[in-house]
């Protein structure tokens, strides 16, 4: 399997009615960068910033980031790299940092409220992104937002430090893309001018499905209980799609769901056309989408809908078994 997935690696996601996913890696540390080259990523769909923190037993300084951000967009050799911003907080807790009593830190102060609250990180964080591109394009993502404001609040300081970095004489991106994760239900109710301003929204699955499920991520027990392939779940997503479609603003998936294939499948049936997930998943989930027809895949989720199923699993694997290797 691995030599057929490697013969794949220059061809496109592109299924046999034409339609093209775009695949991503997500990626944290410098050691994920090699499979880049490797994996046929056309991009880096979510780095995880907090992992370069969470190594360290201190807060790191802007010049020692700046110069790992440079040698993360180098190794990307003009790829696109979105930029996640610190998400602290919850499951991830900075030895450096004041622990939190909260008791229910997965809805607690955690990622963008932390750097909203306290901006010093944040901006620090972002000098250090603008310093890194010498003037090539940047793309920075904020985690968790859950309202307009925040996403407004959150551009600014990215704006503000694109402004002093420019009165001090310093390069500037040439060009900029700021977007959002949409990792909570309420986003995706967001008024027209967040899907507007946004360049391009990144559903946190991981999170969403957590919040959408009201099912703790790290709790097996209830966790598995609830299936991504669970109508409501795709129904969701499917209006995600259309708020997005009516502004243009580009859509992907980056939680650990795009990289199974069946789960690819059926997100790319319900219109995602950007799925970012672990390099070793891109083969797979590339065979898949190249083996079959979407439409076909679109109206088999359909009729589990109207046949009132709770999941689109078992017609999906039904219809899977019948297609041609
Ligand atoms: C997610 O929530 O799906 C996501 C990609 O972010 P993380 O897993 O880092 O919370
Ligand atoms: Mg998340």
């Amino acid at each position: 399997a691995q030599k057929r997935y490697a013969s794949l690696r220059d061809l496109p996601a592109t299924t046999r009615d034409g339609v093209t996913v775009a695949l991503h890696m997500n990626a944290g540390l410098m050691a994920d960068l090699p499979s880049l080259e490797g994996s046929g990523a056309e991009a880096v769909g979510l780095f995880r910033t907090e992992l370069q923190f969470l190594i360290r037993n201190k807060m790191p300084q802007r010049a020692e980031l700046a110069q790992l951000y440079a040698r993360v967009m180098d190794a990307a050799k003009g790829r696109s790299v979105a930029f996640r911003t610190l998400d602290i907080g919850s499951d991830k807790v900075l030895p450096y940092m004041k622990p939190q009593d909260e008791p229910n830190p997965a809805m607690g102060w955690r990622a963008i409220r932390v750097g909203l609250d306290k901006p010093g990180v944040l901006r620090m964080q972002v000098q250090a992104l603008i310093r890194a591109s010498k003037g090539r394009p940047l793309t920075i993502m904020f985690p968790f937002i859950t309202e307009h404001g925040e996403f407004q609040e959150a551009r600014s300081h990215v704006l503000r430090e694109i402004h002093r970095e420019r009165s001090l004489g310093h390069p500037v991106p040439e060009k900029l893309e700021i977007g959002a994760m949409l990792e909570t239900p309420s986003l995706a109710y967001a008024p027209q001018a967040f899907f507007d301003l946004a360049d391009f929204v990144s559903i946190g699955g991981n999170d969403l499905k957590q919040f959408f499920f009201a099912a703790d991520r790290e709790n097996e027990r209830v966790r598995k209980r609830y299936d991504s392939l669970n109508l409501s779940f795709l129904s969701f997503l499917e209006q995600v799609v259309s708020r997005c479609n009516a502004s243009g603003t580009r859509l992907s998936f980056c939680g650990e769901d795009a990289g199974r294939p069946v789960e690819a499948l059926a997100f790319a049936a319900m219109g995602l056309r950007g799925l970012s997930m672990r390099p070793a998943s891109i083969g797979p989930v590339k065979a898949l989408l190249r083996r079959v027809k979407l439409a076909e895949a679109r109206a088999v989720i359909e009729e589990a809908r109207a046949a009132g199923e709770m999941s689109a699993r078992p017609r999906l694997m039904d219809w899977l078994a019948a297609q041609p290797q």
